[in-house]
């Protein structure tokens, strides 16, 4: 781990030229409470510059807490959790605005645009908090980009569910982010929607260099991506690689198992 030094803290992580890297070792997210609960228990993940990387399992495997880890809105109980190298827990109050505000984009199932804003406020906003004066000017091209230059200037609650979604992508790139964590961004999509909104994501991260982990029950949805890593329980238990001919293979299954079918996810390890 490159996390030797803490001076100069208020840094986030580097902003290289290069997609970040993500690594997660023996991660455990224990939210306290009357009955605490274990949503991460001793997670292992190791995700290369640039990867396209989906997260699947059941509803309450462990999924969006971890994308809110390494989108420095929550902070694991142990364990270390590294982007680019720089583990975040070293990171000061003020790395871990900068880290949002600059180096992670986020995407969620309900859009989360403000709603008394319009569609080019929306995306320029993050910019315009970071100081940026480029903000309308990269907002246009974003807009461009996403293909809703035309909508610019209309509110959210005009735009379908596709619409909003394309938006909430721009919005994440926009400060020029490197690492975008889109939690089932496609769960309030029509099939024809998801389908647009995937491509769009696969697309931006290719041309832009950007690192991309998708959280979605959608085995489907899934199947886009370079690797597909299963959850179950808070642990990465199988990680499958894309091969030749959209096939994928199971690379490390720590469950033994070799069947890959979408038929056999859900049921209970056999050992
Ligand atoms: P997923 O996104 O895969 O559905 P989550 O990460 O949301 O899973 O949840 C993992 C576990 O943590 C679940 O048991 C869930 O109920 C619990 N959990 C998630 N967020 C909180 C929270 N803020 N407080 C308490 N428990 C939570
Ligand atoms: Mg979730």
């Amino acid at each position: 781990m490159s996390d030797s030094s803490s001076s100069g803290g208020a840094a986030a992580a580097p902003r290289g030229s290069a997609p970040p890297s993500v690594s997660c070792r023996d991660v455990r997210k224990v939210y306290a409470g009357a009955e605490p609960v274990v949503a991460l228990d001793g997670l292992d993940l190791e995700v290369p510059a640039g990867e396209f990387l989906a997260l699947v399992g059941d509803s309450g495997s462990g999924k969006s807490t971890l994308l809110h880890l390494l989108g420095a809105i929550d902070r694991q109980t142990s364990g270390a959790v590294a982007v680019a190298g720089v583990e975040l827990s070293t990171l000061t109050e003020r790395g871990r605005v900068l880290y949002r505000r600059r180096e992670v984009g986020m995407v969620f199932q309900f859009f989360n645009l403000l709603p008394h804003l319009t569609v080019r406020e929306n995306v320029e906003l993050p910019r315009r908090l970071d100081g940026g004066r480029d903000a309308p000017d990269r907002a246009a091209a974003l807009l461009d980009r996403v293909g809703l230059a035309r909508r610019a200037e209309a509110h959210p609650y005009e735009l379908s569910g596709g619409e909003m979604q394309r938006v909430a992508i721009a919005r994440a790139l926009v400060t020029g982010a490197r690492l975008l964590l889109a939690d089932e961004p496609t769960g309030n999509l029509d099939s024809r929607n998801s389908e647009q909104v995937l491509a769009l994501l696969d697309e931006v991260r290719r041309e832009r260099g950007v690192t991309l982990l998708l959280a979605t029950h959608s085995r489907e949805a899934a199947r886009k991506a370079d690797r597909i890593v299963t959850l179950r329980d808070g642990r990465a238990r199988r990680s499958e690689t894309r091969v030749p001919g959209s096939r994928f293979q199971v690379s490390d299954p720590e469950d033994g198992e070799l069947d890959g079918t979408p038929e056999t996810r859900n049921q209970k390890p056999s050992r």
